[in-house]
């Protein structure tokens, strides 16, 4: 029955003389999340943004594709006809019988939008033309303006759009218009979630992965690969890096405590992060750390791993309950993927009793007895891009 999507901005039109840069990133997107259908033109009709296509059983398949798209709020799948009031009539009613085939209607309520004013007929005139033919026509149907079963929207451009149907999209900001971030991304359930979360502001989203092989398995390494593939229908492309820290462990685990493990691995990867960020001209650091959650994220462990770096790191799970996380991982669809049972190279090093209130100057102390500069360079020297 469609055979086009209309799709509608959302907090992008707020942003005055930025709205054309905006814009242009979101076609960018939906163009690129639709390369492979070959049949699909995107263009504007004064203002708004349609996605043609040629072959109308794509429409399931383009419609969940760009739902993902961040920036879009609405889409809805329409029929594009000629700005002719006969044809309008004629190929709205056939929407409706089509309508009513799939469910039960009883009320409709039609409304019209008059973009072009040069159109001779007002859009409450208009709606109520077409209330009248759709009477005539269909028996059983009534109209019902406060709550009605269908709506019937008449968008009247260049071309007239009909359609019935809007469906609310994930939101955001378009990617690529609020600067640029490096998730470290572990096999976990929380890092996929932060950096959707964090992309979803408008932010492109590298990725970094920490990993001890052959200690982690080369399965782990394929599982953090398909979690960025899943974070790529919403974030557009993601660069993975990869940084085989074992001799960092190794170095920790012949030279300091046992229950500084965890503050002093972490501290390198900061390290490493933002060594890494700065090469590349990224803005920021992102982690899926969430308050409490383990003895690394308590606040006092924040303060001290945090301490090693200037970059800011962005945190946007920290103040969620796991199970609110959990649950934003099932809608994004990374959930699945992060509960397989690979292990991560930090609990394959994981101390039984690691410090839950690390204290900075103790810590500087310990990395004292190492090279932390010679370790650095030697993992920097294992950078991998996936
Ligand atoms: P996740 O579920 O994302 O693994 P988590 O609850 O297991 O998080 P931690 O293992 O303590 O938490 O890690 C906290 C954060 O540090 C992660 O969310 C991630 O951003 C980062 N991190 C941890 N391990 C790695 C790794 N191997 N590679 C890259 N980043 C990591
Ligand atoms: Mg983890």
């Amino acid at each position: 029955m469609y055979n086009l999507l209309a799709v509608s901005f959302g907090e992008i039109f707020l942003k005055g003389k930025n709205r054309n840069t905006f814009e242009k990133k979101v076609i960018e997107q939906i163009r690129s999340s639709l390369r492979g259908f070959s049949d699909i033109v995107v263009y504007k009709d004064q203002g708004k943004v349609f996605i043609e296509t040629k072959n109308e059983y794509d429409m399931d398949e383009i419609i969940n594709k760009v739902k993902k798209i961040f920036g879009i709020v609405l889409i809805s799948p329409s029929i594009k006809v000629e700005k002719d009031v006969e044809i309008i009539k004629n190929k709205t009613k056939e929407l409706i019988k089509y309508l009513c085939s799939k469910q039960n209607i009883k009320t409709f309520k039609v409304e019209t939008h008059r973009s072009d004013k040069t159109f001779p007929i007002k859009s409450m005139d208009f709606s109520a033309i077409m209330g009248e033919e759709i009477l005539n026509e269909f028996e059983n149907l009534r109209v019902d303006v406060h709550n009605p079963d269908i709506y019937v929207y008449i968008d009247i451009k260049n071309s007239a759009y009909i359609s019935s149907e809007k469906i609310k999209t994930v939101g955001g900001l378009p990617v690529g218009t609020s600067g640029s971030a490096l998730l470290l991304l572990s096999g976990g359930i929380d890092s996929p979630v932060a950096g959707y979360m964090i992309a979803k502001r408008g932010v492109q989203i590298e990725a970094l992965y920490f990993h001890t092989y052959p200690f982690t398995s080369e399965r782990a390494n394929e599982k953090v690969k398909h979690l960025a593939e899943l974070l790529e229908e919403y974030c557009g492309k993601i660069k993975l890096y990869s940084v085989n820290i074992l001799e960092i462990h190794k170095a920790i685990k012949e030279n300091c405590r046992e229950d500084e493990t965890t503050i002093l691995a972490r501290r390198f990867m900061m390290r490493i992060a933002e060594r890494i960020a700065k090469d590349n001209n990224i803005d920021m650091l992102i982690t899926g750390e969430s308050l409490g959650q383990v003895a690394s994220q308590t606040m006092k462990s924040m303060i001290v791993i945090e301490n090693s770096i200037d970059m800011p790191i962005l945190k946007p799970v920290v103040g969620l309950d796991k199970t609110e996380i959990m649950e934003i991982a099932r809608n994004i669809g990374t959930y699945e993927t992060s509960i397989l049972p690979y292990d991560d190279c930090c609990s394959v090093f994981a101390p039984k009793h690691p410090l839950i209130k690390p204290k900075l100057h103790v810590i500087e102390n310990a990395e004292s007895n190492l090279d932390v500069d010679g370790l650095i360079e030697k993992a920097l020297s294992t950078l991998e891009i996936l």
